[in-house]
């Protein structure tokens, strides 16, 4: 079962984000990612494994941005690799996306937007979301 968490403060909110990830661990995961706007890009960091893993990646990053979006991933659609960990960034990387749960049209809208020329970059029913937007 997945995990959620969004953070607007008035300060760097990528430490936060782990650490309420933390907090949900509990629920049982697969990967984890952390999405964190920052002067109008997004920088996103994501892992397979335990949150420590995700953490460890963060460390080596500076990530200043005061907005913020985290997951932790239960996979329905796609292996739990990096590739579809979330946040997912829509194609023009205006949006990411966390999502718990299954769409279940997913295949439907994937093949219009590939029919558009969208690429994607995961095997999850959850890019569509962020490619729609
Ligand atoms: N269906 C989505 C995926 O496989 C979300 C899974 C979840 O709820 O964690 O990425």
């Amino acid at each position: 079962m997945c995990g959620i968490v969004g953070i607007l403060a008035e300060r760097p909110v990528a430490g936060l984000l782990v650490d309420s990830l933390r907090r949900l661990e509990y629920r049982g995961y697969d990967s984890a990612g952390v999405a964190v706007l920052d002067g109008g890009k997004i920088s996103v960091e994501r892992a397979s494994g335990k949150i420590s893993a995700l953490a460890e990646k963060l460390k080596g990053h500076d990530f200043p941005g005061t907005v913020g979006i985290a997951h932790t991933r239960w996979a329905t659609h796609g292996a739990p690799t990096v590739e579809n960990a979330h946040p997912h960034v829509s194609y023009d990387g205006k949006f990411a996306v966390v999502h718990n749960g299954i769409i279940e049209n997913y295949a439907a809208l994937k093949a219009k937007l590939q029919s558009e020329g969208v690429e994607f970059k995961s095997e999850t029913d959850t890019e569509v979301i962020a490619h729609l937007l």
